[in-house]
């Protein structure tokens, strides 16, 4: 398999030779994560449409040419990817646009789109294990899918695995941990807290980092999820595709999944990418329109290069100038999956948005929970809130007017309803009690 060719800083472009890069930039500190870059000429054959039509793998493997993964034998035993994107015409006339996809990451082995990065962390891992230059021991923090999904590919794959979280996680989510038999640290704080001494403890013990935001693999594995979308529009992108932003590592991935079919040339032009922020934590939407609001200078991507203004209004906006951080806030949303205050990985999120003209959503809690019932009658996918977010950031767009009567949508359903069952019940009534007999089902139930 194809090594990476080189690791690149986003903010200052500083160049890594893989085997010897730190996990980010060593000019911009935590700030500075690095994309993974291939020699796309030299792999264009093995991922051109011919040999994907041929290609019997349905699992995000079936990208393998261009995921950073060493060892055959590093893949896990854990069918990852390749999730159902259903067609809703149904929700296409409801928002008067022409078509609305909705790509199910949640039938994903432990119910989110973090299978995906999990996957090749663990891989990964196992790539430095066999080499002989890694501890078999891997370990991350997260709001709670990031971990669920860890733990269930260390075992498969026979690691020991660290997993801290902010105690207030949603039980599902931490049972899933203890199931999978994880040692589950519950960290008396937010996720910040839990992020900062995960990351004291990885350093301190050399165990193996699953933190998307510092580890530049992670992403590899999450832009399969922009390749399935593409390959399943038959490599003609939907003009926009919706999904929610904590971190910034999923909308990251998808975006270089898009960017490297470009370069691999298998399709001609990137959807516009819209990122969705929780109200109570969006400091990468206030970042985003700080940057379309403020008058006087000209629009900058964080990286350095210049970046198209997304309307006329933006002609004037304020540049993003490279190491100028996202304010960081707290965060308070009952989506619990993108209720991050200090995303990490703010740099690649804003490239996302800015490089591709596409634009940030904030969303009430209120249409969060009301998007989860509209969402699975309208479609049969249940989200859990941080999932069906990007549905409603969808549904604001389109009442809001942003979205033309000829565009296709896609609405990326990162994480199972499942895993949140507490505020699925706030979204909807409770069922009705009755006597196991009719006259009492009639008193109770309209028929
Ligand atoms: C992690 C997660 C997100 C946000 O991803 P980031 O990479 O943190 O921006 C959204 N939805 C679900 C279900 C998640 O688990
Ligand atoms: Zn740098």
């Amino acid at each position: 398999m194809p090594k990476p060719s080189v690791l690149k800083c986003v903010l200052c472009g500083k160049e890594f030779e893989p085997d010897r890069a730190p996990y980010t930039c060593d000019v911009c500190g935590l700030d500075g994560t690095l994309d993974v870059l291939y020699d796309y000429q030299s792999i264009k054959h093995s991922v051109s449409c011919s040999a994907l039509n041929q290609n019997r793998e349905r699992s995000m493997w079936r990208y393998r040419a261009v995921l950073p993964v060493v060892e055959e034998a590093s893949i896990p035993d854990l069918n990852v990817g390749w999730t159902p994107f259903y067609r809703s015409g149904r929700l296409a006339r409801t928002y008067g646009v022409k078509e609305v996809y909705v790509k199910d990451d949640g039938r994903n082995p432990t119910g989110s789109l973090k299978d995906r990065a999990s996957a090749v962390g663990v891989a990964k891992a196992l790539d430095l294990k066999a080499q002989g230059t890694g501890r078999p021991v891997v370990a991350c923090a997260s709001t709670g899918n990031a971990a669920s999904s860890l733990a269930g590919f260390a075992a498969v794959a026979g690691l020991k695995s660290f997993i801290f979280v902010p105690e207030q996680a949603p039980a599902a989510k931490v049972t899933q941990l203890l199931v999978y038999g994880a040692t589950v640290v519950l960290v008396k704080g937010d996720y910040a807290d839990a992020f900062d001494l995960a990351t004291a403890a990885i350093d301190k013990y050399g165990w193996y980092n699953r933190n998307c935001a510092i580890n530049p693999y992670l992403v590899e594995g999450k832009k399969t999820c922009a390749m399935e979308i593409a390959e399943q529009s038959d490599w003609d992108v939907p003009d926009r595709v919706f999904i929610s932003v904590g971190d910034g590592c999923c909308i990251g991935g998808l975006y270089k999944g898009f960017r490297d079919l470009k370069e691999l040339g298998l399709i001609d032009r990137l959807p516009k990418i819209i990122g969705v922020q929780a109200e109570g934590a969006k400091p990468i939407y206030d970042a985003w329109r700080l940057k379309i609001e403020a008058q006087g200078a000209e629009l900058v991507r964080p990286c350095g290069a210049h970046c198209a203004p997304r309307d006329p209004q933006a002609q004037r906006a304020e540049s993003v100038r490279p190491n100028r951080k996202v304010v960081f806030s707290k965060a308070e949303t009952l989506a619990d999956s993108i209720s991050v205050g200090s995303p990490r990985n703010w740099a690649k999120a804003l490239r996302a948005v800015c490089d591709t003209s596409g634009d940030m959503v904030a969303v009430t809690d209120e249409e969060i929970l009301s998007a989860i019932p509209e969402l699975a009658r309208g479609t049969g996918v249940f989200g859990e809130p941080a999932g069906a977010a990007a549905f409603a950031g969808f549904r604001k767009a389109a009442s809001s007017g942003l979205l033309g009567k000829d565009e296709r949508i896609a609405v990326v359903i990162t994480g199972n309803g499942l895993k949140d069952i507490a505020n699925a019940q706030k979204s909807v009534g409770k069922a009705v009690a009755v006597k196991p007999d009719l006259a009492d089902l009639e008193r109770h139930i309209e028929i």
